[in-house]
């Protein structure tokens, strides 16, 4: 593509990056910017600038190169440069356990503790009753075994190494038992074939993928078979002609040729949902008093804690598991550990404590309050009072997410924006660009938010962006 004079001529007035720095010198602005991130952000504006002029779509005037929009532009690289990147957002989407969002919020009485335990000095692998060594693992074995009913456990790094770090004491070398209908994959790469090539366990699939029957699985034991592996179809369900093989019957199998049993359930839940209107997810005391030798499950889904693994089971494989070299290399980590502690210590009491944690909470909302806080939003907004916004409340469902009740929609309320002279995807960046970004969605040419996962505090930034917006527009 040939460049024509006048983009010739815009390229010449670009200034250089010395020049730019030389005016930023004499702002003051500038003065506790360290170099390193105003030399970036003048580099930035320059090429964009350039890129824009070369592209020749946007339209571009001499006085946008001069000195103070040029100078406007690198202070607002800059800033953004000086805040963090990762920061909090507004979860307007009704995915109550979001990956992308960060899973689930810690309950405020874990943040406290956390944040002690984050600045001082801890037992985290001292044997207080001995004043020797400990270990890190004990810190929330007891409780787990409390609250699960298991003879032993132990946290990891996420649920994936869970599974991997058991596939690999367990069965590296053995084959492994899969029902060809619960081969998942999890979002971001985790897939039950790949996690057990890596471990070293050799996969051995039965049945098919929408039935699966006993005889398949007794059929697939040989002389090198070291596991019964079950994994909890958690993200999707095969509906119609189907039938799986019961944990149970596993269970009885496994006794019968002496082969240890293992269920990855995925989410995992101490909560039966069933008891408070939802559907019901298998739970880990279940799968424990059924006789599973090892159950993983996450403590970020469902559990409603911080990211971790968690392996619970019987103590001669779990010591095992303790043992293997690897467990080191996805331990967690002991801000985790303080806030897992915390997180577990509720499900003593849960039925007290549901709306503790937040995930929990917003799973269990009752419609009538989440269509009160809707009503107020909608009237903050109209408050705002610009003739050009409509604004409307709108029946929604939203999903748990996080691979967790697939099939369940929650009725839930939002409400739903139109600006007149203002494409809906130009409010979704403005929303997206805000301070504190706001995650919505786009429906019927609105731009939607589910009041499930908005948090009470949360209101005012959604007005003040509306405001900003409409004032900009
Ligand atoms: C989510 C999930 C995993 C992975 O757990 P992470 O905590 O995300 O590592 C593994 N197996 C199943 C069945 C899952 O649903």
């Amino acid at each position: 593509m040939d460049v024509t004079e006048k983009q010739q001529t815009l390229l010449r007035m670009l200034p250089g990056v010395d020049n730019i720095l030389e005016l930023a010198k004499a702002d003051p602005f500038f003065n506790d910017i360290p170099k390193s991130v105003l030399v970036r952000s003048i580099r930035t504006v320059v090429e964009n600038l350039r890129t824009i002029i070369i592209d020749n779509k946007q339209d571009i005037t001499e006085t946008k190169l001069s000195d103070s929009p040029i100078i406007e532009k690198v202070k607002n690289s800059v800033k953004e440069m000086m805040t963090p990147n990762l920061k909090c957002i507004v979860n307007a989407t009704g995915v109550v356990i979001h990956t992308n969002l960060g899973r689930s919020l810690l309950a405020d009485g874990v943040v406290e503790n956390l944040l002690a335990i984050a600045s001082r000095y801890s037992n985290l692998e001292f044997d207080l009753s001995k004043g020797v060594r400990g270990s890190r693992y004990s810190i929330v074995e007891d409780i787990l075994c409390e609250i699960s009913g298991a003879e032993a456990a132990m946290v990891v790094n996420n649920n994936a190494g869970a599974v991997f770090l058991s596939l690999e004491t367990i069965s590296k070398g053995k084959k492994v038992v899969v029902s060809r209908g619960e081969l998942v994959e999890i979002g971001g790469s985790f897939r039950i074939p790949d996690v057990m090539a890596k471990s070293g366990g050799i996969l051995k699939e039965v049945g098919t993928t929408n039935r699966t029957h006993l005889i398949d699985y007794e059929n697939a034991i040989e002389h090198d078979t070291g596991l019964l592996l079950k994994v909890h179809t958690s993200n999707y369900s095969v509906v119609g002609f189907t039938a799986d093989v019961s944990l149970e019957n596993l269970v009885t199998l496994g006794a019968k040729y002496q082969i240890p049993v293992m269920e990855d359930l995925g989410s995992g839940t101490f909560v039966d949902f069933s008891k408070y209107g939802l559907l019901k997810e298998p739970t880990v005391q279940e799968s424990v008093a059924t006789g599973a030798d090892i159950v993983t499950f996450s403590g970020d889904k469902l559990l409603g804690g911080p990211q971790a693994g968690i392996i619970v089971g019987k103590k001669d494989i779990l010591d095992r598991i303790k043992k293997n070299p690897i467990a080191r290399a996805l331990r967690i980590d002991k801000l985790t550990l303080a806030a897992l502690e915390g997180t577990i210590r509720y499900y003593r009491n849960i039925d007290r404590e549901i709306d503790s944690i937040p995930t929990l909470r917003m799973l269990t909302l009752p419609i009538g309050y989440i269509e009160t806080r809707a009503m107020e939003l909608a009237k903050m907004l109209e408050n705002i009072d610009d003739s050009r916004m409509f604004v409307s409340l709108i029946d929604l469902s939203s999903r748990p997410g996080g691979g967790a009740l697939p099939l369940l929609k929650l009725p839930s309320k939002g409400v739903g924006v139109k600006v007149q002279g203002v494409s809906v995807n130009f409010i979704e960046e403005k929303m997206l660009n805000n301070e504190i970004p706001i995650i919505g969605r786009i429906e019927e040419d609105r731009f939607i938010m589910d009041l499930r996962t908005i948090l009470d505090d949360e209101l005012p930034i959604i007005e003040n962006a509306f405001d900003n917006m409409l004032r900009k527009v």
